[in-house]
């Protein structure tokens, strides 16, 4: 598995990800049933509200080798605030809809 990362820019002063690289590491959280290797590809945010800049950058990722994106925990789920993103849903079906059927699309990491 080919891993690109989006995150939350708006968390980015309050987490560097430590948990999001430790799951993956680990093969814990949406990792757990994941046998083959997992390669991060890359770790990038969303460019700031609205998101809309998480569909090129989702897309770069693709280019240079991901076959799955994942929206971090801090976009779905508001970690660590308990503060999700209003945009997530949004953020998610333009993905989807840019990237294709054979891209899997994550959506948490923890
Ligand atoms: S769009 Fe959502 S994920 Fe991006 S900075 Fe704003 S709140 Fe965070």
């Amino acid at each position: 598995m080919k891993v690109g990362l989006i995150r939350c820019l708006q968390t980015e002063d309050m987490c560097p990800g430590t948990v999001d690289l430790k799951i993956i590491r680990e093969k814990k959280g949406a990792f757990a049933n994941v046998s083959e290797e997992i390669e991060l590809i890359g770790f990038n945010t969303c460019g700031g509200c609205p998101g809309k800049k998480a569909v090129a950058r989702a897309a770069e990722m693709v280019k240079r080798g991901a076959d799955t994106i994942v929206l971090c925990s801090c976009i779905t789920r508001g970690t660590p605030i308990g503060f999700p993103c209003p945009h997530a849903e949004a953020m998610k079906e333009a993905m989807a809809k840019k990237l294709g059927a054979e891209i899997k699309i994550l959506d948490y990491t923890h």
